[in-house]
């Protein structure tokens, strides 16, 4: 790996140690099916024996991740709520975790109605305030939980920030950074623990595949980590994870033309009447903007807005032309969704409220588009909605 430490993201993307297959030259990682490996003697085992445990393919994009995030070890998962929910298994019974009050809605579940069964405590909070986070500390904290930026209002976690608070308290660190990815944060640099991914966004980028993936960089946490991805066994299969392994060959093409997009998006939308608020950290006047410039190469291609009303929503939703209307992320084509009723539906309405995901903030994940065009059918779309209100 060092003899990399001298090249820029974009080409470590294509030149990393799996470029080409040492055995006969490839340019593409084989798929290895094999469940099981033949052994030469009793005595001494090779490198492989089952593919739970570790699989050639698998371990490619396990050392591929491993290396874009700088960290020593990187692990493959059949979802990013596999690699989310493993990665909670280093905590106990009788532990508590601070959280991001806005995370994910499936990270929101988990940690609500099933580690909470298992004893394991939790305190939501504003990420963006390090006072409630230490207000919330517990003498058995032993984990925060950050995803930033967060899902839906894009609010920015000063990583170092929290990362020195849970060292003073011997706590474990996560970052979900799904929304960013390596090409433009790197937690582990930032003093992150673990991070998390759900691959079936950015990483992969054409949704056609679900797969997660976990980094660290202290050896000892990875001999952990390791111990419960073969216990647990929430592995990534190996044509999934060769398609991760596609997509992130031009994750940095993809993510430079779609945050670019989803700037020019916010700043058409913040000038839009019926357009109540946006949030994207790009803008100038996003609360957490320097912490963004700071900590992270760019804002991200992902965007949330607020319309009028519901009314003015539906309206919108219904003549968009352009973007998929769906749950999910991070694809080669915009992705508009509701958080309310998608990725938040698992979150009691009252605990959406108190959060400010309204029923009238819609979500834009920016594509490959030329946003001229994004720009253009969201003013048609909006032209009709207004339409709409003055009936
Ligand atoms: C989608 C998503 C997840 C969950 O990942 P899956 O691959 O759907 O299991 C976790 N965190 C964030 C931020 C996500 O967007």
């Amino acid at each position: 790996m060092s003899e990399n430490k001298d090249l820029s993201f974009e080409t470590l993307l294509l030149h990393n140690q799996h470029k080409f297959d040492s055995s006969n030259g490839a340019v593409s990682v084989p798929i290895q099916h094999a469940s099981t490996f033949h052994q030469a003697n009793p005595e001494q085992f090779g490198k492989y024996d089952y593919s739970r445990s570790a699989n050639p393919t698998r371990e490619a994009l396990e050392d591929i991740i491993a290396e874009l995030e700088e960290g020593t070890r990187g692990f493959a998962f059949s979802s990013g709520m596999a690699a989310i929910s493993t990665a909670f298994l280093l905590l106990s019974s009788g532990d508590h975790i601070i959280i991001t009050e806005d995370v994910y809605g499936g990270t929101y579940r988990m940690v609500t109605s099933v580690l909470s069964r298992f004893g394991i405590e939790h305190t939501f909070v504003d990420m963006t305030d390090l006072d409630s986070i230490r207000a919330a500390i517990r003498p058995n904290t032993k984990a925060i939980y950050m995803e930033t930026p967060s899902n839906p209002l894009l609010k920015v976690t000063d990583i170092k920030a929290v990362c020195s608070i849970a060292k003073e308290i011997g706590a474990l660190t996560y970052v979900d950074n799904t929304f960013l990815t390596p090409a433009l944060q790197k937690p582990l640099n930032l003093g992150a623990d673990i991070v998390l991914h759900s691959a079936t966004k950015f990483l992969s980028g054409h949704s056609d595949v679900v797969a997660g993936l976990a980094v660290v960089k202290d050896p000892e946490l990875g001999e952990r980590l390791y111990t419960l991805q073969n216990s647990f066994g929430a592995v990534l299969g190996v044509q999934d994870a060769w398609l991760v392994m596609r997509g992130l060959k031009t994750l940095h093409v993809r993510m430079e033309h779609s945050m670019k997009s989803a700037q020019k998006m916010a700043e058409y939308l913040q000038t839009h009447p019926l357009v109540k608020a946006v949030h994207y950290p790009g803008l100038e006047d996003h609360p957490e903007y320097s912490i963004q410039q700071e900590q992270a190469r760019g804002a991200g291609a992902v965007l949330s807005f607020e319309l009028e009303s519901e009314t003015v929503l539906n309206s919108f939703v219904a003549n968009a032309q352009l973007p998929v209307f769906a749950v999910s992320l991070g694809a080669v084509e915009s992705i508009l969704s509701y958080p309310a009723k998608m990725s938040h539906a698992a979150m009691p309405a009252d605990e959406r409220e108190k959060r400010g995901i309204s029923g009238g903030l819609l979500r834009l994940s920016a594509g490959l588009e030329n946003p001229d065009d994004l720009i253009n059918d969201f003013a048609q779309a909006l032209e009709k909605s207004r339409v709409k209100v003055q009936l």
